[in-house]
């Protein structure tokens, strides 16, 4: 409902803050625009075309590279979610699902559960917020253990719902948003240059969102 979203919105702007703290961001970034130049602007508004835009940086460790584009995507993706709240209801949406033919469990939980969307959504973004700042799996900020990369797919195919959701349920708002942050095509582009995503399960036809692939 509304006050978990807001809850949950506050709890997204704290961790970015302390993202932008840890980073010797704070300072520079009064408009909130330094830590998004600098980590997710590879293809803004350049189409798929453009995916070497997530290469990393040189001298910079490719794990470490991975998990600050997908915590600043988990980010955007609460703008989305904020964006749908409105519409996207326990009434409208009782579960998640992007096509019908899957329906998705929640895996916040001991159990994974049959939530509605967007309890998915939040539940989604703050376990994996919180697991991307956890100390346990991810101690340093300068290497990523090698056990700790096999999260990054399985993080990436559920924020990926959060857009096919999007998409295939509440066309006008994905649309909406698309346009103004290229959000998907980003990910999208993200999550094929590492590979966090089978090609198959890529199920948002890359038309809605890539204004390269229509040419
Ligand atoms: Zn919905
Ligand atoms: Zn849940």
């Amino acid at each position: 409902g509304e006050l978990g979203v807001q809850v949950f919105v506050q709890q997204m702007q704290h961790a970015r803050q302390e993202l932008l703290n840890a980073r010797g961001h704070a300072a520079a970034d009064r408009d909130g625009e330094g830590v998004e130049a600098e980590v997710a602007n590879g293809v803004h508004g350049e189409g798929l075309g453009a995916i070497a835009g997530f290469e990393c940086p040189s001298g910079a460790d490719a794990g470490v590279w991975q998990l600050e584009n997908i915590r600043h995507f988990t980010m955007e993706l609460s703008g989305l979610a904020v964006a749908l709240n409105s519409e996207c209801t326990s009434v409208t949406c009782p579960k998640m699902k992007a096509t019908d033919e899957w329906m998705y469990l929640c895996a916040a939980h001991k159990q994974p559960q049959e939530c509605s969307a967007m309890d998915y959504i939040i539940h989604t973004l703050d376990g994996t917020c919180s697991l991307l700042t956890s100390a346990k799996w991810f101690p340093s900020r300068s290497h990523i253990p090698d056990s700790s990369l096999k999260y990054f797919q399985s993080i990436a195919r559920r924020l990926y719902r959060i857009l096919s959701h999007t998409f295939f349920h509440h066309r006008a708002t994905f649309d909406a948003f698309e346009n103004k942050h290229q959000l998907c095509c980003r990910f999208v582009a993200f999550a094929k240059f590492f590979d966090l995503i089978p090609p198959k399960l890529l199920i948002i036809p890359e038309t809605a969102f890539d204004p390269s692939s229509q040419e």
